[in-house]
């Protein structure tokens, strides 16, 4: 190839060189080491804002049009580019005259020619939209980015106050089930144990009446301080109502273990309480469940402790209770006839069955005990026993007494017709009818005839003489000419002084007085005492519990009254009693 036709070459590629670098608006530039003469293009002194002559330019007024603060760095690239022989880049502000900062970039690479002349060429570009565009991105993420840190703090207060208990900082009643959820999820070894407790403040009601709910709300704060300060960690524990709290105690407790630690609670609990100088007293109850199987079903524990706790509760206050199978099994039949016994209401399956009462000294009919008794649809006729302290709990128990009042004031008026003179009917009145206020007016409309009807009444029912409401009763009762009888005399603690008081008709000496009666001297001078010092005050005596005849005879000789018991007849049915009497010839001739 000629001269001319490589010239031509070069030509074209400086064309096509120059072309790329318009399109990029690049500048050139091109330093000679050894003489510090440097060559800068048209575009590069554009770059620069500096006026172009010739294209000679230096060092020093290159490092003058940089940004003061990029001198350093600059030259130190050049220098480490130079002495590595490595590609040197660089990135530097260039402030213009009117004060506005234009970013290059400079790219080189050492040339060294034949001879040893070394050069340093390169290029130069604007990069100022890109820095531009990226510190937008920048700042724009840095927002961002706090935006989501703000949102991740909102977030997370929200999930701890729906999981919180704002008054004491427990969990609540939702952070309890999903722990619950947790723990029957997971199927692992670690659950072959966990307890349960669920706690109950007693007592708490009455400081939120008497002291205010400022007052109450101190106490179910230092209630949880106490909680929480009896729990290990891993434990967990929420208050899940007003006064209620559960623990769930993970670490593998043994039944000691959770004994010992019921005890310290119950015991830090019953410590009494300052309140603006007030001494506040409240105690716990505690139901406790443990599962001791893997997979465990968590929330069924929870219904399981608070199986114990009901009981735990009935038991007397201050305690605790585990669960237990046969709680179940007694809870889940109370539960059936609790069902049955409201099915038999409306059903009238209750009826009174009547025990015949004597009079001692001529053995002739003095009178009935109406007792209750259960016509069940399968099992036959139920004594007392089976169904009247769950009667009791539903509250039936006066609804039932009325029931038997009714029917037996029915059935005298029945026998009466029949020719049987029935002098008095005892019915037995519970505790809850005898303080309940409306018994009064329930009586009212009935065809009483004074004298001929009882209200036997447990001795347990006078211990609280404070009662307005059983006094006001008693006193109506007696207007209405009804006798008060004193049931099971002689178990209890009526003093002298209350039956002053009550002034009853009647005492029912106790069975368990009775019985023995022939035996002991002691239990005979008792039940002599006894009948003393009733019929000092002008009270009659009945012996209930009257098994043979000797008891009778017994009975007689010692002064009482009138008697009762299987020696002449157990419960009856309307109809067997009226059998019963015409049988022994206690039927008046008609
Ligand atoms: P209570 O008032 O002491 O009734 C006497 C209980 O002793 C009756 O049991 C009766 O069947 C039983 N009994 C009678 N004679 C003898 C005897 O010679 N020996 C023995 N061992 N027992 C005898 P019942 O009918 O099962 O009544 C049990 C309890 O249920 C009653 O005790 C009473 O407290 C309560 N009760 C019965 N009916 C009613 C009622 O209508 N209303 C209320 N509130 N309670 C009732
Ligand atoms: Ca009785
Ligand atoms: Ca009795």
């Amino acid at each position: 190839m000629g001269l001319y036709e490589r010239e031509q070459d070069l030509e074209k590629l400086s064309r096509r060189l120059d072309l790329a670098l318009d399109s990029y608006r690049c500048g050139m530039w091109e330093a000679d080491l050894d003489s510090n003469v440097t060559y800068w293009d048209e575009r590069m002194h554009q770059l620069y804002g500096l006026v172009y002559t010739d294209g000679a330019t230096n060092e020093a007024t290159w490092l003058n049009a940089l940004h003061p603060d990029d001198r350093g760095s600059a030259l130190s690239a050049v220098n480490t580019a130079i002495g590595a022989r490595e590609t040197y880049v660089h990135q530097a502000r260039v402030v213009l005259t009117e004060g506005a900062v234009r970013h290059i970039r400079s790219v080189g690479k050492l040339h060294v020619s034949p001879e040893g002349r070394r050069k340093l060429v390169g290029i130069a570009l604007d990069v100022t939209d890109d820095v531009v565009m990226t510190e937008q991105l920048r700042a724009a993420k840095a927002m961002a980015d706090a935006k989501n840190a703000e949102l991740e703090q909102a977030r997370i207060r929200i999930e701890h106050n729906s999981l919180h208990d704002p008054l004491t900082g427990l969990g609540n009643r939702r952070m309890l089930d999903k722990a619950l959820e947790r723990l029957t999820g997971q199927n692992t070894d670690a659950l072959q144990s966990i307890a349960i407790l669920h706690i109950d403040l007693d007592r708490f009601k009455q400081i939120n009446d008497t002291l205010g709910h400022a007052a109450g709300d101190a106490m179910l704060v230092h209630a949880s301080e106490i909680l929480r300060s009896n729990m290990a960690p891993g434990d967990m524990v929420a208050r899940i109502g007003g006064d209620e709290f559960v623990v769930v105690v993970t670490g593998a407790p043994g039944a000691a273990e959770l004994a010992a630690l019921c005890d310290r609670i119950i015991a830090e609990m019953r410590q009494p309480v300052d309140y603006n100088g007030f001494p506040c007293r409240f105690g716990v109850s505690i139901g406790v469940a443990v599962a001791r199987q893997a997979h465990a079903d968590a929330r069924k524990l929870l219904v399981n402790a608070d199986m114990a706790l009901y009981r735990a509760k009935e038991n007397g206050r201050n305690r605790y209770q585990f669960f237990t199978q046969m709680l179940q099994a007694e809870v889940v039949t109370a539960k059936r006839v609790a069902d049955e016994i409201l099915e038999g209401i409306e059903r009238d399956e209750f009826v009174p069955w009547y025990q015949p009462q004597f009079d001692a000294s001529t053995l002739a009919l003095s009178g009935v005990e109406a007792l209750i008794r259960w016509r069940h649809p399968r099992q036959g006729i139920l004594t007392p026993d089976k169904f009247l302290a769950i009667a009791d709990e539903l509250n039936v128990t006066a609804a039932l007494d009325r029931l038997v009042l009714e029917k037996s004031l029915a059935d005298q008026m029945r026998w009466a017709a029949a020719g049987l003179r029935v002098p008095k009917i005892s019915v037995n009145v519970s505790a809850k009818r005898l303080q309940d206020e409306r018994l009064l007016a329930s009586l009212e409309g009935l065809s009483i005839v004074p004298g001929q009807i009882s209200f036997e009444l447990v001795e347990s029912i006078f211990l609280d003489e404070s009662d307005d409401i059983v006094t006001a009763n008693i006193e109506g009762i007696k207007k209405l000419g009804i006798d008060i009888e004193i049931d099971d005399f002689g178990t209890g603690h009526t003093s002298i002084v209350s039956l002053l008081k009550i002034k009853p008709k009647r005492l029912k000496i106790d069975r368990q007085l009775v019985v023995p009666v022939l035996g002991a001297r002691t239990e005979q001078a008792l039940i002599r005492s006894i009948i003393d010092i009733a019929r000092s005050l002008g009270i009659e005596t009945v012996a209930e519990g009257v098994e043979t005849m000797a008891h009778a005879e017994m009975l007689g000789i010692l002064g009482c009254d009138l008697l009762q018991g299987y020696a002449f007849s157990k419960p009856l049915s309307a109809e067997n009693f009226l059998a019963f009497a015409t049988d022994r010839g206690l039927r008046l001739a008609s």
